[in-house]
C-alpha cells in the first residue's frame, strides 16, 4: 500500500455521485471483486442472504431496502476478515408472468428473462456486493430439474401423496388456491374473484409429519424475531386433548369422532356439528334433507365467508353422548372444516362463543356445566363462559375442577373405549398442485394399468413444452398434446404426464441450498459446499413471508436432512424482517379514491380537483394504485446510490416501517457532501506541513475515532444501522473541527479509518476517497479497524496541587497519567509558576490519584 499522497489525486471540489458511482461499479465488475473466495477454507464463513425477488421487471423501494441491508451486513463481515457468500437469484415461476405474457402475446419465458435482465441492471446501480456467478433462477431447466429431483426424493420417503379434496377454485385465474391465498371475504388474493369449492385430485406434501419438530425447534432460533416465532407457533397450532367417540342412533357401527381440549364440558354437549362433506351425509336418504344439503353447499360457494357461522340445518340424526346416553341432535354446519381434524365438532354453547352464537341462531338448547363459583343455580347467560371452573349439572362429577375432570373423563372413556388422548395440530398438509402452465412440472406419469409412476432421475428434467402464443392456449399443460402423451416407464403402454405444476413456494423453499452449489451439474447441492456454507448466517426479507415461506423452507431442510443430504436442522440462523417503505398518499375519504399528487396544487393543504373536498394525507406502502410510489432510479439519478442507501439505513430501524421524506434524502446527500469536503480540503492541503500540533486535541480526536469504531461495530452487529450512521456523522464533525491539529501521518491514518467505517454504508464515495488517499487496493478489501481501548478511557480526577503544604491549584487529569507527566503538567501551570517564581524546587511528592506537593 502506498502511504504517500499522489499529487495528481487532488479531488474535485464538488461531490459528483453519478460519475464516481459509475466508475467504481465498472472497476468492481472488471476485477470481479465480490466473487466468493472458495479456496481459503480456513477462514470463518459468512452467508448473507436476501429473499430473492420475483422478476416483475421493476425494482421498487421495498427491494432496495431489503438488498441494501443485506449488502451492508455482507460488506461488514467481509471487512472483518470472513469469507462471505452474498448471492442473488430469481423466484421466476408463477401466475403473474403467465398473465402478463398472455396480455402481451409473448411467452412467459421471454417476459421473465427480459424482466430479469432489466432488474439486474437496476440492481447494479445500487452498488451491491453480490456474487453474480452464483445467480439462480427457478424457471431455468438446470434449476427446476432439481426441484423435480427433490419432489421425487420426498416421494420415496413417503412424504408425497395424492388425495381427492375440496379445493378453493379461482374461476378467473382457473387455478386452485391454497387456503392462505383466500382472504377473509372469500376472495382470491390475486384475481379478487369469489372463490368456489371444487373436488379435485391433488398432490400434497406431508409437512404434518414434521409438525412437532417444526414447533419444538423454534426454541433453537435465538436469532429470529420473537413475533415471527409466535406466528409460526400459532400456525402449527399444537393442542393436546381428547378424541371422543359418539355412536349414532339407528345406524349401528357408525362412529362419529370429535376432538376436544375441553372434555370436562361433555355434559354440556347439546348438538354435534359436521361438515357438509362428512361421511354421515352419505346416509341421507330423505329428499328434503338432500335438498337442504345441496342448497347449503351452494350457499358456501356463493357466499362470503363472514356469514358462514350462521348457516346450518338439523339432520334429524341423533348422536348418543357416551357419558350419559343422552340423545344429541346432529347438525350440518358450515364452520366445520373437512380438512381440519375429524370433520365434526361437539357443540357446547354454554362454554364456547362460536357454539353459543350458532345455538342462539338455531334455537338449540344451552346447558351450563362449568361454574366459576361452584354454584349450580341455573341462570341465563348472554355469552359463553369459556374459562375453567367447577363442574355443575354433571352428575357424579359435580364440584370437580375442570383440569381434574378432563383427566377423569378421559380415563373413563379410555376404559370404556369411547375416548383416547390425542395431540392435534392446526397445520395441514401442503397442497402443492397448481393447474397452470408457468410452473415446475410434476415428474409423474399416469398409466391406466400401473397408476401414478414417479419418473427416475435419468428422465429429468421434465421440461415445459413451448407454448403457442397465437392461440393464447397456455392455460394448462392439458392443452399440449405432444408433450402430454408418453409411454409408461413401467409397462410401455399408453400413458399421460401429470399436468399439474408445483406451487412456486416449492421452488423457493430450497434455493438457499442451491447457491453454494450453483455450478454443480450432477446434484442439487454438493455435500461439502452445504456443510461449508449452511446454515445461512443472516437472512433478510419482508415480514409477509414470516409464515409460509419460512415454514416450508424449514420443513424441506428437515426432510432432506433425514435423507442424509446434509446434517443441519435449521436453514436460517438469524432472521431480520425489514419493515415496509411508506410514502404519503392523498385520499378522498368520501369517495375512497386516491388522488395523484400531480393533480394537487398545494400538497400541504391538498384538495380533490374533482369534488373540491379536503384530502387526507396517509402514510401507506408505496404502490401504483395509490400514486405514492417513488422509483429508486429517480433518487439514484438525482443524488446517487450512496445517498439512497444512507437514507434507507438512517431513516428508521430496519424492522420498523420507513416513511419516505424528500428532505431526509437531501439530509443524507448533504452529509456525504460534508464528508467529501473534509477529504478535499485536507488532501489538497496535505503537502503543507503547517499544522498546529495540539496534544489535547490529538487525544480528543483519537478518543472520538475509537468510540466510533466501537459503537459502529456494535450497532451493525445489533442491526441498528440508523444509530451507526449517527456515529459516522459525529465522527465527521469531530474530524472537521480537529483534524488540522494532527500531524501528517496521523491525519492520513484517521482519514483512512473513516473511509473503512463508511464503506459498508456508502461503498462508492468511500472507495473514491480511499483511492484519493493513495491506496491502490479496494477499500472493500481492507480490514475493519479494531478499537484502541486505551484511547477511550476517559476517567479523570481532580489533582490537588500544594506548594509548601498550601493548596495553590487544582487540575482535572486522566487517571492513568504517569508520575512524570503529573510533575510536568503541574509545573507548567500558570498558578504554580506564579508561586514558585524563581525559588529552587527542593522536593516534589506525588500521591497518585490525590495530590502533588511541591516543596520550595
Ligand atoms: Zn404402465
Amino acid at each position: 500500500m502506498n502511504n504517500s499522497l499522489n499529487k495528481n489525486n487532488s479531488p474535485n471540489e464538488i461531490y459528483n455521485a453519478r460519475l464516481i458511482e459509475r466508475k467504481w461499479q465498472k472497476y468492481w465488475n472488471e476485477r470481479n471483486l465480490y466473487k466468493t473466495d472458495e479456496q481459503n477454507k480456513n477462514k470463518e464463513k459468512y452467508y448473507a442472504l436476501s429473499m430473492f425477488p420475483y422478476p416483475s421487471g421493476n425494482l421498487h423501494m421495498g427491494h432496495v431496502r431489503n438488498y441494501v441491508i443485506t449488502d451492508l451486513i455482507a460488506r461488514y463481515h467481509s471487512l472483518k476478515g470472513k469469507t462471505v457468500l452474498h448471492p442473488m437469484g430469481w423466484d421466476s415461476f408463477g401466475l403473474p408472468a403467465e398473465n402478463a405474457a398472455i396480455e402481451r402475446g409473448i411467452s412467459p419465458k421471454k417476459w421473465t428473462r427480459d424482466n430479469i435482465s432489466q432488474m439486474k441492471s437496476q440492481l447494479e446501480k445500487l452498488g451491491l456486493s453480490v456474487d453474480w456467478d452464483k445467480e439462480v433462477s427457478t424457471c431455468d431447466e438446470n434449476y427446476y430439474k432439481w426441484t423435480q429431483f427433490i419432489f421425487l426424493e420426498l416421494f420415496k420417503s413417503g412424504l408425497v401423496y395424492q388425495k381427492e379434496s375440496e379445493v378453493n377454485w379461482d374461476p378467473v385465474d382457473k387455478t386452485v388456491l391454497a387456503n392462505e391465498q383466500v382472504d377473509s371475504e372469500g376472495r382470491s388474493w390475486r384475481s379478487g374473484a369469489i372463490v368456489e369449492k371444487k373436488l379435485l385430485k391433488q398432490w400434497f406434501l406431508k409437512i404434518t409429519k414434521y409438525a412437532d419438530e417444526l414447533k419444538n425447534d423454534l426454541k433453537k432460533l435465538d436469532g429470529w424475531p420473537e413475533s415471527v416465532k409466535i406466528m409460526q407457533d400459532n400456525w402449527i397450532g399444537k393442542s393436546i386433548g381428547t378424541k371422543l367417540r359418539f355412536k349414532i342412533n339407528n345406524i349401528s357401527d357408525f362412529n362419529l369422532d370429535v376432538f376436544t381440549t375441553r372434555a370436562d364440558t361433555i355434559f354440556g354437549v347439546t348438538y354435534i356439528a359436521i361438515s357438509h362433506n362428512h361421511k354421515l351425509v352419505n346416509e341421507f336418504k330423505d329428499e328434503d334433507l338432500l335438498h337442504k344439503l345441496k342448497s347449503l353447499k351452494k350457499e358456501v360457494n356463493n357466499n362470503n365467508f363472514n356469514n358462514l357461522s350462521k348457516l346450518g340445518f338439523d339432520t334429524g340424526f341423533k348422536a348418543i353422548n357416551p357419558i350419559n346416553n343422552e340423545y344429541i341432535p346432529i347438525w350440518v354446519a358450515n364452520y366445520v372444516l373437512d380438512g381440519y381434524g375429524t370433520g365434526a365438532v361437539m357443540g357446547v354453547p354454554a362454554h364456547d362463543q362460536r357454539d353459543y352464537e350458532f345455538a342462539k341462531n338455531n334455537h338449540i338448547k344451552i346447558k351450563l356445566v362449568i361454574s366459576k363459583d361452584n354454584n349450580s343455580k341455573s341462570k341465563v347467560i348472554s355469552k359463553a363462559f369459556e374459562e375453567k371452573g367447577y363442574l355443575i349439572n354433571s352428575e357424579t362429577l359435580n364440584g370437580t375442577w375442570s383440569t381434574d375432570a378432563i383427566e377423569k373423563i378421559t380415563e373413563m372413556g379410555i376404559k370404556n373405549k369411547w375416548a383416547e388422548k390425542k395431540v392435534q395440530f392446526r397445520l395441514r398438509d401442503w397442497l402443492v398442485s397448481r393447474q397452470r402452465y408457468w410452473g415446475c412440472p410434476i415428474p409423474i406419469v399416469i398409466c391406466e394399468r400401473c397408476g401414478t409412476i414417479p419418473l427416475s432421475i435419468e428422465d429429468l428434467p421434465v421440461t415445459l413444452p413451448e407454448v403457442n402464443i397465437e392461440t393464447n392456449k397456455i392455460n394448462s399443460l392439458k392443452d399440449s398434446n405432444d408433450w402430454l402423451n408418453v409411454s409408461c416407464p413401467k409397462c410401455g403402454s399408453f400413458a399421460k404426464r401429470e399436468t399439474d405444476t408445483m406451487d412456486t413456494f416449492m421452488c423457493s423453499s430450497w434455493y438457499f441450498l442451491r447457491y453454494p452449489s450453483s455450478a454443480c451439474n450432477d446434484l442439487p447441492f454438493d455435500k461439502d459446499n452445504t456443510d461449508r456454507w449452511l446454515p445461512v448466517d443472516q437472512y433478510v426479507g419482508g415480514v409477509e413471508h414470516a409464515i409460509l415461506h419460512l415454514l416450508y423452507a424449514r420443513f424441506l431442510t428437515k426432510a432432506l436432512r433425514d435423507k442424509d443430504f446434509f446434517n443441519i436442522d435449521e436453514p436460517f440462523r438469524n432472521l431480520l424482517t425489514q419493515g415496509m417503505v411508506q410514502a404519503p398518499a392523498f385520499k378522498n375519504i368520501k369517495t375512497g379514491k386516491y388522488i395523484s399528487p400531480s393533480q394537487i396544487n398545494d400538497l400541504k393543504n391538498p384538495i380533490d380537483p374533482i369534488d373540491g373536498s379536503k384530502l387526507k394525507i396517509l402514510f401507506e406502502k408505496m404502490s401504483k394504485s395509490k400514486y405514492n410510489g417513488i422509483a429508486p432510479e429517480t433518487v439514484i439519478n438525482k443524488y446517487g446510490a450512496d445517498t439512497a442507501r444512507m437514507f434507507i439505513l438512517f431513516k428508521a430501524p430496519p424492522e420498523k416501517d420507513l416513511e419516505w421524506g424528500d428532505s431526509d434524502v437531501e439530509g443524507q446527500f448533504r452529509f456525504l457532501t460534508r464528508v467529501w469536503k473534509l477529504y478535499s480540503e485536507n488532501i489538497s492541503d496535505f503537502d503543507k506541513s503547517s499544522y498546529k500540533y495540539n496534544e489535547e486535541k490529538e487525544n480528543l480526536i483519537k478518543r472520538d475515532l475509537n468510540v466510533a469504531i466501537q459503537e459502529i461495530s456494535k450497532d451493525i452487529e445489533n442491526n441498528q444501522f440508523n444509530t451507526a450512521i449517527s456515529e459516522l456523522m459525529k465522527l465527521n464533525n469531530s474530524l472537521m473541527q480537529n483534524i488540522k491539529y494532527l500531524d501528517q501521518n496521523l491525519k492520513l491514518e484517521f482519514l483512512k479509518t473513516f473511509c473503512i467505517l463508511l464503506a459498508p454504508f456508502a461503498p462508492h464515495i468511500s472507495e473514491e476517497l480511499w483511492h484519493l488517499l493513495g491506496n491502490e487496493e479496494s477499500v472493500h478489501k481492507s480490514n475493519w479497524p479494531s478499537v484502541d481501548e486505551s484511547a477511550i478511557i476517559e476517567e479523570k480526577y481532580l489533582l490537588v496541587v500544594q506548594i509548601n503544604g498550601k493548596v495553590r491549584d487544582k487540575i482535572l487529569i486522566p487517571t492513568d497519567t504517569s508520575e512524570e507527566k503529573i510533575k510536568e503538567t503541574s509545573l507548567k501551570r500558570e498558578n504554580v509558576q506564579k508561586w514558585i517564581s524563581n525559588s529552587e524546587i527542593r522536593k516534589i511528592i506525588v500521591v497518585k490519584g490525590k495530590i502533588i506537593n511541591i516543596v520550595i
